[in-house]
């Protein structure tokens, strides 16, 4: 039992011991989760075995009903489903109302969900009004002996890592990086339970109508691809994107960058990868003209495999590659290209 700050819960003593279990919040858009949210019911089935506590998951949305069942075959033993056509499109009021619901019905002791635009908009609504700490952006999670959230972060200009413990109210809040946590394997065995959510939607909530949803095109997303061929100062300048550009549509990929090629200014920052970038995760990660520097390092070193492309054998980037090719990349490069086009 821990005496809560006054003015933030009501006044006395709060058992908090009645909170119990992990619950990730599902993201998904047109029926189609976010990795990042499985890759988070992953870490919270490592926290939750640490804690004998169970799985939870929260699915909303319209004609959803689909990934509660896939959130158990992702790791959950209890599937939240909140599927309404009034949660067809994102609106904070409506969603965080459910969430809410959920949480104060059912009372897990931590909740995560990704720090994409979605999931920190509704994480610092929800925390206000339970009202909670809320760690965001983090990059570890981890519990102690104490049932302690261990949130920690890139603070200070990315120079040190914060860790952040929400020690008197529940539930212990965070947002969490996509490409961090490794999603567990998909598992068609796995059985849990599935309880329907009322919405708990008010006309006032509705106070923002959606007529329309348009993807914004020209954006990379990064966080979602398969294969990334990842260019940096090497390139010479922009013109060596082209390139980069040609393999990357053999392959199905998108283009990545390393900090260097971005301040030049030779592609937008929405194609960095690293500590100031975005953290990817996917299965092919080419680095091509990278050096292999700590902070671009971090942010693609979950990948699968990694093919460092680098006239350097000393480049501190092989020393992580699976496959490493010294040489000068204006040859490789094309080369490769050619191979796949005659494949
Ligand atoms: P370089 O280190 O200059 O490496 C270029 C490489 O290209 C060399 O290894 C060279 O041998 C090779 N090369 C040159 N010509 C050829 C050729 N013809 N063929 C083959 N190889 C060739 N960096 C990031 O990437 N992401 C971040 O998010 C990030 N965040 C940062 C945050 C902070 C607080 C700080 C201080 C730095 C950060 N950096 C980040 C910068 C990082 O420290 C490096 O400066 C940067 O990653 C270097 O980019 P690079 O590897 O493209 O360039």
């Amino acid at each position: 039992k821990r005496k809560p700050m006054i003015g933030l819960q009501p006044e006395g003593d709060v058992d908090w011991s009645t909170y119990r279990g992990v619950l990730v919040v599902v993201e998904q858009r047109g029926g189609r989760a976010k990795p990042v949210s499985w890759q988070l019911l992953g870490q919270a089935s490592r926290l939750a075995a640490k804690l004998e506590a169970p799985v939870m998951a929260l699915v909303m949305g319209s004609n959803v009903s689909h990934l509660a069942q896939e959130a158990i075959y992702r790791g959950a033993d209890r599937v939240y489903l909140c599927d309404s056509p009034e949660l067809e499109n994102y609106r904070t009021r409506p969603y965080s109302r459910v969430c809410l619901h959920v949480i104060r019905t059912y009372k897990p002791e931590i909740v995560l969900m990704g720090a994409t635009y979605t999931g920190r908009d509704l994480a610092g609504a929800i925390a206000t009004h339970l009202p909670t700490g809320l760690t965001a952006d983090s990059t570890q999670l981890e519990v102690d002996d104490e049932r302690l959230l261990l949130a920690s972060r890139p603070a200070f200009s990315e120079k040190m890592l914060a860790t952040i413990l929400c020690k008197q109210f529940k539930p212990q809040m965070a947002t969490a990086r996509a490409g961090v946590f490794e999603a567990l394997p998909r598992d068609e065995s796995r059985t849990g339970e599935i309880i329907p959510v009322p919405p708990q939607i008010k006309p006032e909530d509705i106070a923002v109508e959606v007529l329309e949803f348009l993807e914004a095109t020209g954006k990379v997303n990064l966080e979602d691809a398969d294969v990334i061929v990842a260019g940096g100062r090497g390139l010479g300048g922009p013109a060596g994107f082209r390139l980069l550009e040609e393999l990357a549509a053999e392959l199905g990929g998108v283009v990545g960058a390393s900090r260097a090629a971005v301040d030049l200014g030779w592609i937008s920052h929405d194609h960095q990868v690293g500590q100031t970038g975005t953290t990817v995760r996917p299965k092919l990660y080419f680095a091509i003209g990278i050096s292999g520097a700590v902070q671009h390092v971090v942010g693609m070193q979950n990948s699968t495999y990694i093919v460092a492309i680098n006239k350097d054998p000393q480049a501190p980037i092989f020393k992580i590659a699976n496959y490493g090719i010294v040489g000068d990349l204006f040859h490789i490069v094309p080369a490769i290209t050619e191979t796949l086009r005659r494949r």
